[in-house]
């Protein structure tokens, strides 16, 4: 296939759903670990063309929805100083922190700004010496090469008014916490495909192994998502508990090797608090000691600010695979895209934006074969 419309094929999508009948013998529990997939799978009803045993809960794979709300604090705290451009990707600009958001920072007259690169910040910064230029650094080991480059440029071109706000985690250690959680219902992974693009599989390979689990490498078009589904359950009902690759056109095992390396020159893995989830154990990359000029939390002074996350909402719980979106109280009355609780209401790859957007709760029985386009 080389069109993106033959990844959205309603038939071929119906003869993996009639393939997936034939297999499923009894109840299976996969998490998607992608808020991109959830996405896919939410706007395309690919859930809905599951065996009633095969149920899809959804994982913690979204970087907005997982930056913990002391990070937010701390980027509002950077960005309401005089002097200060702080440049961010603009879904983060609505997640709320304990009073108020960046985009109450921008409104109030601080210099924020949206940016589509990491090295869009650098040139902020070349282009104005006399300020103190900031890029809040989050996202999975997908984002993290890009942003190592800006780091690794800004030295070499000798910035002394650049810094990170690095919020980077990592993958693999969410899921083994979900794996290694008494109250985990996780049966088997559809492994964030783009992820792995970077990375490779081979750090899922003794996850599998320990916890008895497949793991299958997962695109994001619902093609992807159903092969990779079957792909799962296949493994379950045979007993087997391997990874193994949907995603062939973009993930090779070893992953990007480059990418990987400027990762490890510039980054180190350190602890993380996730948010709605708590720390986990080297879930995450900061700035390794040769940069260490390039951090803002030291640069600005707030590496020991500490913040508790709100109790209202539930992310923690749905990131977990615990429970969905709409089981939460407040989804949909209390908590809006325009008035959000969370951090997982804000963001585009959000599960709880996904299903206030896309989900019609009580679907039709006529329309449950139906993949639905754009
Ligand atoms: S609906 Fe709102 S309050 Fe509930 S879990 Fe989602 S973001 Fe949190």
């Amino acid at each position: 296939m080389k069109f993106i419309d033959e990844y959205r094929d309603p038939e071929a999508a119906a003869g993996y759903a009639r393939a997936l009948r034939r297999i499923t013998t009894r109840p299976w529990t996969l998490m998607e670990v992608c808020g991109g997939q959830t996405h896919a799978i939410v706007k395309f009803g690919v859930d809905e063309l599951l065996p009633p045993e095969v149920e899809l809960v959804h994982g913690p794979g979204c970087p907005v929805c997982v930056t913990p709300l002391e990070l937010i604090e701390k980027a509002i705290e950077i960005a309401s100083m005089p002097g200060v451009i702080f440049c961010s990707f603009g879904d983060m600009l609505r997640v709320p922190g304990g009073a108020h958001d960046l985009l109450t920072v921008k409104a109030r007259g601080g210099d924020v700004r949206i940016v589509y690169s990491p090295l869009d910040a650098v040139t902020i910064a070349r282009d104005h010496p006399d300020r103190e230029v900031v890029f809040f650094a989050v996202g999975f080991e997908t984002t993290a090469p890009a942003n190592a480059m800006a780091v690794f440029q800004a030295a070499q071109l000798g910035l002394k008014n650049f810094s990170l706000l690095v919020s980077h985690v990592l993958v693999p250690p969410a899921m083994e916490a979900i794996l290694s959680s008494p109250k985990s219902r996780v049966q088997g992974f559809l492994a964030a495909g783009h992820v792995c693009s970077v990375m490779g599989y081979t750090e899922y390979e003794p996850l599998a192994a320990r916890y008895r689990v497949p793991i299958v490498v997962t695109g994001f078009e619902p093609l992807d998502i159903l092969q990779g589904v079957y792909m799962c359950v296949k493994q379950l009902e045979e007993g087997r508990a391997e990874v193994e690759n949907q995603y062939a056109r973009a993930v090779r095992r070893d992953g990007n090797v480059p990418a990987q390396l400027l990762m490890r020159e510039v980054f180190r893995i350190v602890p993380r608090k996730w948010r709605g989830v708590g720390e986990i154990p080297a879930s995450g990359l900061g700035l390794a000691e040769p940069y260490a000029a390039f951090d803002a939390e030291l640069r600005f002074g707030v590496a020991d600010h500490t913040a508790d996350e709100p109790t209202e909402c539930c992310s923690g719980q749905i990131m977990q695979g615990l429970m969905k979106p709409h089981e939460c109280p407040a989804f949909g009355t209390r908590c809006t895209p325009e008035h959000p609780l969370g951090a997982t209401m804000v963001s585009s790859e959000g599960a709880c934006a996904a299903y206030y957007r896309y989900r019609r709760l009580k679907v039709p029985p006529q329309e449950k074969v139906v993949v639905r386009g754009n």
